[in-house]
């Protein structure tokens, strides 16, 4: 039998000399590596600036901090996401305003985001659903006719751009996050992307404390001011050397994890009862963070029975997500979300089986996957 993990982390001697070559030195934090990865990185994605966090949520947690968002504000959220896009929000004192997927792409439903904004409204996040651009044109237009902030959370969209530019630079921030089995890793970290000179610079001091200037801008050390409050959401030394030599693998991982949707799409395809999201419009890229084959309506009562039949094939998988949002406990009992609410997020989370596409694998993975795919089905 094949093993095809659903991720796994692509770590190679380059990585693993990088990390002892910090380890040798006497600097693990507040050095030089943090640095060269944040111009390495923005130089892949043609980002003005870059600053390294220690996750993808502790940017998207200074993003509302540097807005000064808090209690009695509200965001705008899209239902259909990782938890942490709204734990930001709640983090903040703040309250997420869902809006629903649309069904083409499992992205926010741009057509109800106005009828979610209030007067106390501050911002609206987006999330590049598994590594699908949003129209952020359309985004933007609403933001600006109503002063709001935009927030990408960008965790699954390294190599997603729309109309050529790099996603997290069409709203005011995106976020990234290099948790191991995102496009590339850090084993834990994030970076958060700006046009604006003056947020990287802020965001910059918030990630340290509010400390008024780096370790190596002291000209006596220890002498230093606290002009604002601040987190410790630093990434150290060890996590930045990894993370240059990955994104010098990165167009590698990006063109075998393309290769290997478009097999995996085509694959599927033939499969009655199954379907897939759209290709995104011509002209932009989504990047491919796993394939989520959507199941028809007879088939969806059985999904249990199909991932279970993949599981013991050495198929991997997973689901993006198990339940909008706001239909986990806490949200549910702290807003009172109704059970029929957020229809079309409810129905991906219920007919969706997330398959693996990584750099982990191959095409003939990929045959292997549709193979048992239709083994699983007619087996139902
Ligand atoms: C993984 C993920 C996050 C969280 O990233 P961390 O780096 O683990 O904080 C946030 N949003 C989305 C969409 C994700 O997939």
């Amino acid at each position: 039998m094949r093993e095809v993990p659903f991720g796994r982390p692509i770590i190679g001697d380059e990585e693993r000399q990088a990390v002892l070559r910090v380890l040798s030195g006497h600097v693990l934090v507040h050095g030089p590596v943090a640095h060269d990865f944040e111009t390495a990185f923005a130089a892949w994605a043609g980002a003005p600036h870059c600053v390294t966090v220690s996750s993808c949520t502790a940017a998207l947690h200074l993003c509302y901090f540097h807005l000064g968002i808090g209690a009695g504000d509200e965001v705008i959220v899209p239902a259909q996401t990782h938890v942490a896009t709204a734990h930001a929000v709640e983090l903040t004192g703040a309250r997420p305003v869902f809006v629903d997927a649309e069904i083409r792409t499992g992205n926010i439903d741009i057509t109800q985001i106005e009828a979610a904004i209030t007067p106390r409204t501050r911002a609206i996040s987006v999330v590049h659903y598994l590594g699908m651009p949003v129209a952020m044109e359309q985004v933007a237009a609403i933001a600006s006719k109503h002063g709001l902030a935009v927030i990408e959370d960008c965790a699954l969209a390294i190599g997603t751009r729309r109309k050529g530019v790099h996603a997290g630079l069409l709203g005011d921030a995106g976020c990234y996050s290099f948790y191991p089995v995102k496009h590339m890793t850090t084993a834990e970290g994030g970076m958060l992307m700006t046009r604006h000179a003056d947020w990287a610079r802020l965001i910059e001091r918030k990630r340290a404390f509010g400390v008024d200037r780096h370790v190596g801008e002291r000209k006596i050390p220890g002498i230093y001011d606290v002009t604002m409050l601040g987190f410790n959401y630093r990434m150290n030394e060890i996590q930045a050397a990894i993370g240059i030599e990955q994104i010098k693998r990165l167009d590698g991982f990006l063109a075998a994890r393309e290769s290997n949707y478009a097999a995996l799409r085509r694959g599927l395809l033939d499969i009655d009862g199954v379907s897939v999201f759209d290709e995104p419009e011509a002209g932009d890229v989504a990047s491919r963070y796993c394939l989520s084959a959507l199941l028809s309506d007879d088939l969806a009562p059985h999904r249990l029975d199909i991932v279970t039949a993949l599981n013991q094939s050495g198929v991997g998988t997973s689901i993006y997500y198990p339940r909008p949002v706001p239909h986990f406990s806490y949200y549910r009992d702290k807003y009172g979300y109704a059970e029929a609410s957020f229809p079309v997020a409810a129905r991906i989370s219920n007919h969706s089986i997330a398959l693996p596409v990584g750099p982990h694998l191959g095409i003939e993975d990929m045959n292997y996957i549709v193979a048992a795919f239709k083994r699983a089905v007619s087996g139902v």
